[in-house]
């Protein structure tokens, strides 16, 4: 029986990763052996239908969506099982993407109470490494002698997860900073 696959094991594609890809460049690649994924445009009057392949695969194509929010448009993907996602999972050793539904994904971290000793470890330790990939996205921590509101925002994430170290080394930096 299939009782369903963890999210934190899959690989995430979100449409501004597949149009990076599609334009040639790279995303982020994590796990030891990260598979090959190529993203591309077959017919160029729908740039909005992206071929998805999995290490050489047959190709999964995924119809981009772009709807308007208040700061923007933002694309989302039309998954063929009808749901519009923000994100396609890929599973280990995965040949397709799909969305959360599609592979019967669920969370790690649901089944863990994060009130037991183990479960909050867990949690921490998910917390802690979300925000280690979250700090890689930050490209610029300093505006005109202060902190960007990124990175406010990240120190203050790192604060809620208990992360004290990180936001004293940060309150030390801007001593630094400012003594120059
Ligand atoms: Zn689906």
């Amino acid at each position: 029986m299939n009782d369903g696959n963890y999210i934190e094991d899959c690989l995430i594609l979100t449409p501004k990763d597949a149009l990076r890809m599609v334009k040639g460049l790279n995303i982020k690649k994590v796990g030891v052996n990260p598979p090959d994924v190529k993203c591309w445009i077959d017919d160029p009057k729908n740039p909005d239908l992206i071929s998805i392949s999995v290490n050489g695969n047959e190709p999964k194509e995924f119809e981009l969506e772009w709807l308007d929010m208040t700061f923007g448009q933002v694309a989302f993907f039309n998954c063929a099982c009808g749901n519009r996602i923000a994100k396609l999972y890929l599973l280990p050793h995965g040949i397709e993407f799909g969305c959360r539904h599609c592979h019967n994904l669920r969370y790690r971290l649901s089944n863990l109470n994060p009130k037991s000793a183990a479960g909050y470890k867990i949690h921490r330790f998910d917390r802690i490494s979300k925000l280690i990939y979250k700090r890689i996205d930050i490209p610029r921590i300093f505006y005109k002698g202060k902190y960007t509101k990124r990175f406010n925002r990240f120190l203050a994430q790192c604060k809620a997860a208990g992360l004290d170290d990180m936001v004293e080394n940060a309150k030390g930096m801007l001593e630094i900073t400012k003594t120059q």
